[in-house]
Parts: C-alpha cells; sequence; structure tokens
C-alpha cells in the first residue's frame, strides 16, 4: 500500500517577556495552507497543524520530542520575525534525530535578499511569497513520487519554491484570484475562532501603499478580495461562536474604494454588536458617516500609523501625512468613541531627533491618540529600506527583529535616548514585565509558566516538569554567597537544551544567612548571556545600558521584609539583578520601576 504523505506545519509564538499565558498566536497561515491544499488542490496528505496548547507553550526541548514522535515526512515552519530562529533550531535539532525528515519554511520572513534563512543548512525548501498553491504543489510533487523525498535537490522548478540544494528558484507564482479559495478556514472547521475567543478576517490581500519600511506591498500585487456573502457567512459564524471580537486584517480598511458600503456590511454582520471589531486604517479621509456606521458595527478600536512629522522622513518612506486630515480624521474616531493607537517609528531614515521629538510632542499636545505606541524601526529583508540601507546610511541588526543601530543622522545611543523619552513623555512602558512587582509570587509564576523549584542545600530533585515557554528557575539557599556556580548549573539545565525560552532565575533569600554577593550575581547574568541569544535578547540589545537583558531575568527575591536594607541591597544587585520584596512586606519605601524599552514594529 503507498505510504500517505504526513505533513506537520507549526507557527510558533511571539514568546512572552516573562511568565505570562500567550494569545493571539492564530495559525492562520498553517491553517490557509491545510485548506487550499486539501480542499482547493486536493492533495491526498496527512496534514496536521501543530496544536495550540504544544506551540504556544511548549519549551524547545519539549516541541523536538513531540515534533519527532509524529514522525512525520514533512515540517513547514511559518516564519516570523519573532519565531525564524526558533524555527530554524528546531529543524537544525531535528535533522540531526532525523536526517530523513523534511523542512520546508514560508512567511514574511522568506525572501530571496534573506540569505541566512533561504541557505540555512536545516532547510529544504522555501516558500517564497503567497504561499497556499506553491505548497499545495509542492505536497503534490511529493505524494506523486516519493523519491524527491529521498533526493529533495532532485525536485523538477515549482513556481514560488526556493530549492536549497538544487540552488534554484521555480520563478514567480501567479496570484491567486481572489480570498475565497482560503476564506472558508473557519467555516470547514480548521480553525475554531473560540479557542482564540477571537476570529482573524482577511477579506483584501494586499496595499496600495508603498511605504519603504514595509514588506508588505512588495509581497502582492493589486487587492483581491473576498466575496462579501463569505464575509457574512464568517460573522454569523462569529456571532453564533459567541466570541468577543473580529480583527480584520486588511493592512488599510479604508484603502477599498467601497469602504463605507464595506462597513455596512460589517454592521449588517454584527446585528446584535455580540462581538467587537479592530482594525488598521489611515486616518486621512475618515468621514463622520464612516465613524457612525462603525460605531454602529461596535468598531472599538482601530491602529494607524503617524509614524513621522519629518518632511524629509516622509518622503523617505514614502508616506506622507496631511495633518488637517490626519487630525481631523483622528478626531472623528475619538468623537465616536472609538479608541486609537497611533504610531510613531523612531529611526527613520531623514529624521533628526529634533523631528522625532517634534512627533512626540505633536502627539501629546494634540491628543490625537488613546494609546500612543513607539517603535524602534526595523529594517526588515525585502523592503526598500533594507535595499537602500548603505545609500541611507541604514545600520541595523543582521537577526531578527533587525533594529536600526543608527542612521546617517542619529546614533545607537540618540535612538536609545529617544525610546526611552518617549516612555517618560508619554508616563508609559512599552513592553512591561508581564508580572508586576505587585504580583510577584511563585503563586503567580507557576500559574503562567513551568516552575523549578531547588534548594542549593538539598537532594537533587529527581523529577522535574517539562520546560515550558516561560520558565521559572526558583532558588533557595542558606548560604547564597560564592554558589553562582550551583546556579549556573541549574541555568545551564535549562538553556542548553531550550536556547529560545524566557527565563526567570528567582534567587530566594528570605531565609538565607548569606547573600550572594555582586560578583555571583553578576556570574549568573553572564552565564544567561554569553551564548546564542533569542529573539528578546537580539530586540533589547541596543537598550541603554544599565539596560536589562531580555529573554532571562535575575531577581533577587525577599518574602520577609528587607526594612532598612532597601537601598543598600539594591545598590549591591541591580544592576543586572531586580530586587523584590514581597508586596506585603512592603510598608514604605520606593518602588522601583521597570526600566524603559522599546517595542516591536509596525504594520
Ligand atoms: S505599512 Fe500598511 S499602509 Fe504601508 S505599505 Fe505596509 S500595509 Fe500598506
Amino acid at each position: 500500500m503507498r505510504h500517505v504523505l504526513k505533513v506537520v506545519l507549526v507557527q510558533l509564538p511571539i514568546p512572552p517577556l516573562g511568565p505570562e499565558i500567550i494569545r493571539g498566536n492564530v495559525p492562520l497561515a498553517p491553517a490557509y495552507l491545510k485548506h487550499y491544499a486539501r480542499r482547493v488542490a486536493g492533495v491526498g496528505a496527512e496534514i496536521e497543524i501543530l496544536p495550540a496548547d504544544l506551540a504556544d507553550r511548549a519549551g524547545d526541548a519539549l516541541l523536538l520530542r513531540e515534533l519527532s514522535q509524529r514522525d512525520a515526512d514533512l515540517i513547514g515552519f511559518s516564519c516570523y520575525l519573532w519565531n525564524v530562529e526558533r524555527s530554524l533550531w528546531l529543524a537544525e535539532r531535528l535533522k540531526e534525530q532525523q536526517p530523513e525528515v523534511r523542512v520546508v519554511i514560508g512567511g514574511p520572513e522568506v525572501t530571496l535578499d534573506n540569505t541566512w534563512v533561504v541557505e540555512h543548512p536545516a532547510i529544504d525548501w522555501a516558500v517564497v511569497g503567497e504561499g497556499e498553491a506553491t505548497f499545495a504543489d509542492l505536497l503534490n510533487a511529493l505524494t506523486a513520487d516519493h523519491r524527491w523525498l529521498q533526493h529533495p535537490g532532485d525536485l523538477p522548478p515549482i513556481p514560488g519554491l526556493w530549492n536549497r540544494a538544487a540552488r534554484s528558484y521555480g520563478g514567480v507564482r501567479p496570484q491567486l484570484p481572489s480570498l475565497n479559495e482560503v476564506g472558508r478556514v473557519y467555516l470547514d472547521g480548521i480553525l475554531d475562532p473560540r479557542w482564540h475567543d477571537t476570529l482573524f478576517l482577511e477579506t483584501i490581500r494586499g496595499c496600495l501603499f508603498q511605504c519603504a519600511f514595509c514588506f508588505y506591498p512588495k509581497n502582492f500585487e493589486g487587492l483581491r478580495f473576498m466575496d462579501d456573502n463569505l464575509v457574512l457567512a464568517n460573522l454569523d459564524l462569529a456571532h453564533q461562536a459567541g466570541i468577543s471580537e473580529v480583527f480584520l486584517l486588511d493592512p488599510t480598511l479604508n484603502q477599498r474604494r467601497d469602504f463605507l458600503t464595506f462597513l455596512e456590511l460589517l454592521a449588517r454582520g454584527n446585528p446584535e454588536r455580540r462581538f467587537s471589531y479592530s482594525a488598521e486604517l489611515r486616518a486621512e479621509g475618515i468621514r463622520p458617516e464612516h465613524a457612525a456606521i462603525m460605531k454602529a458595527a461596535n468598531f472599538t478600536e482601530v491602529e494607524l500609523g503617524l509614524q513621522s512629522v519629518g518632511r524629509d522622513a516622509q518622503e523617505l518612506m514614502r508616506r506622507r501625512v496631511n495633518r488637517e486630515a490626519f487630525e481631523e480624521g483622528v478626531r472623528t474616531l475619538l468623537g465616536a468613541g472609538i479608541r486609537v493607537r497611533a504610531d510613531l517609528i523612531v529611526g527613520l531614515p531623514g529624521d533628526t531627533a529634533e523631528t522625532i521629538r517634534q512627533g512626540f510632542h505633536y502627539l501629546l499636545s494634540s491628543g490625537l491618540y488613546s494609546e500612543p505606541q513607539v517603535f524602534r524601526l526595523s529594517v526588515l529583508p525585502g523592503t526598500e529600506f533594507r535595499l537602500r540601507s548603505k545609500e541611507l546610511g541604514l545600520d541595523y541588526q543582521p537577526h531578527p527583529p533587525y533594529h536600526v543601530l543608527g542612521t546617517s543622522k542619529l546614533s545607537i545611543v540618540e535612538i536609545a535616548c529617544l525610546m526611552r523619552e518617549a516612555e517618560i513623555l508619554f508616563r508609559t512602558q512599552f513592553d512591561p514585565w508581564p508580572v508586576s512587582e505587585e504580583e510577584f509570587s511563585p503563586t503567580i509564576l507557576q500559574q503562567r509558566g513551568s516552575f523549578w523549584e531547588i534548594d542549593l542545600d538539598g537532594p537533587q530533585p529527581t523529577e522535574l516538569p517539562d520546560v515550558q515557554i516561560a520558565h521559572t528557575l526558583w532558588i533557595k539557599a542558606q548560604h547564597f554567597e560564592g554558589r553562582a556556580n550551583d546556579v549556573r548549573y541549574w541555568t545551564d539545565r535549562v538553556i542548553n537544551e531550550n536556547p529560545h525560552v524566557t527565563l526567570w532565575i528567582v534567587l530566594d533569600i528570605s531565609d538565607a544567612q548569606t547573600l550572594p554577593k555582586a560578583d555571583d550575581v553578576e556570574t549568573i547574568f553572564r552565564a544567561c548571556y554569553d551564548r546564542a541569544h533569542s529573539y528578546w535578547d537580539w530586540y533589547f540589545a541596543p537598550e541603554l545600558p544599565p539596560g536589562p537583558s531580555g529573554a532571562k531575568r535575575v531577581v533577587v527575591y525577599s518574602s520577609r521584609s528587607l526594612q532598612g536594607r532597601r537601598g543598600w541591597l539594591d545598590r549591591r544587585f541591580s544592576p543586572p539583578a531586580d530586587l523584590i520584596e514581597a508586596p506585603e512586606c512592603r510598608t514604605t519605601g520606593r518602588r522601583r520601576r521597570r526600566k524603559p524599552r522599546d517595542s516591536g514594529n509596525q504594520s
């Protein structure tokens, strides 16, 4: 009997910044691939989307075990900024264990100019651009002839597919004619909106704008739509499922000519306002009649990009802002009771420290936002900025998130200072710790991730739970002084097998007779960072000193009152560790604010 091709599709989440339950990693791209391959292209393969409880919670070692146990012929990874390094790490380990398994990658990180990805030795094939039809063709070819699994380099060219062994690209793939081909992933039960309490709806693919920092328009030509009756069927499903949000993925909701009619359709699809809508749009052109229907449809929040008020930056990013129209649009939305998240970018070519500050103050003084979002520019592969980076004087990280490290008008320090300034001005933290000092306790950390309690003076635990994506190492000891290497042993045990998880190391000094010395804490901190970096490590790397770290955090914790010693201890441990006293112990004394951080990238 003929062997049925077995495929597993994996979409890994944005890792948490600390112990936190992950939400929002909706595997829409894998669902599209599965739906198109099975229902449109009629591929006879067995396709599993890695379930959310594994994809969103498991640490690296557990994921590896689960994937290898599946004994798949082909593993597909959807690669985004935040998961590409972890996906490739997994692919590499998987191939060490099972050299016969084949790996295909796709997603926005897969562009032919992103050579560290498409040349990675762990991948066999890469889907460049719109993936559904290319992926289906690949499965059809592998189903028709299993020899290509043994000899991936010999696979005949497929449009849209990069073949690493053959170092060949099959040429540009024609686009799908409409979104009707993929618009039934919820209706056909491939995704259940109740899993995430949200239905992600893509009614348009493509963007008429050409922002130079954005990869999206390079991926698609023109606009493709989902038919109105299919939109309504999806909304009816959201209604029946009782979910609370429909998230419209359309890159700019009001780019469509029939915007007003489309809003009426959305209102019709939510007659009892059971769920809310959120979307991205441009403020320019929003009129009272739009806002009124949006309100009637139950839009609660929109995100829009101001990005920069600097003329030169606007020219270079090909995104001119008509201030009058922008102000009118935002006021109209706010006046209708719709929250507005307004974005600014720091580090755009053409901007100076002065024009960036003008942007902060313009937003602040005009009050044209409900929530400000200030991002550091990411010089993304496949974008115009990446292509012109030399000419524009853009220096950027070679790893995701490809943060800008300098421009011809801004140094790395100026960019970091401006990010910090924005947090102070807007009185916010763009990336706060997910567990505040007030709620910091073993119980909370245990609820939100995996937890190992280790007593350095007690017997070694014989059984420890699997490491999840957010892990806490809670260390107790009678004597902490000179014990850095003992802590390091446990740190290595976690990170060696799970280099991409978020790790918090808590030194519980509540019952300790000797405290760690500053050198001990430094050694533990180094044990975390003197190794290959993960996503958050790179993300925070351009921080100003004393900068916190990234995916690993060291905390010195006491459940007993530190009383008058707090200031002294704070100076002793911080940085690189944070000192936290159990909330019930804190009667007086200052609350240390977490150091400011910057945020991710724009749409
Ligand atoms: S940033 Fe938004 S509006 Fe600009 S090109 Fe990208 S998707 Fe279109």
